[in-house]
């Protein structure tokens, strides 16, 4: 039986740039490469923590009214 054969060409895409990447031994599964990965993660990050916070306006006013 050689199904060593049949996992290593095993891919999947990656969902960041839609390239092939290998299933097996890919630490940075489902995306093809690191880069990939952090960029994804990155992107949903961002969006959500960029909300605009009223906290520089919020520690200013706390500076003068004391
Ligand atoms: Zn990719």
């Amino acid at each position: 039986m050689t199904d060593e054969h049949k996992t290593s060409l095993l891919t999947v895409r990656c969902p960041r740039c839609g390239r092939r990447a290998p299933y097996y031994g890919n630490p940075d599964r489902p995306f093809c490469s690191d880069r990939c990965r952090r960029i994804d993660l990155g992107a949903w990050a961002d969006e959500d923590y960029r909300i605009p916070g009223p906290a520089a306006i919020d520690d200013e006013f706390a500076d003068k009214s004391d």
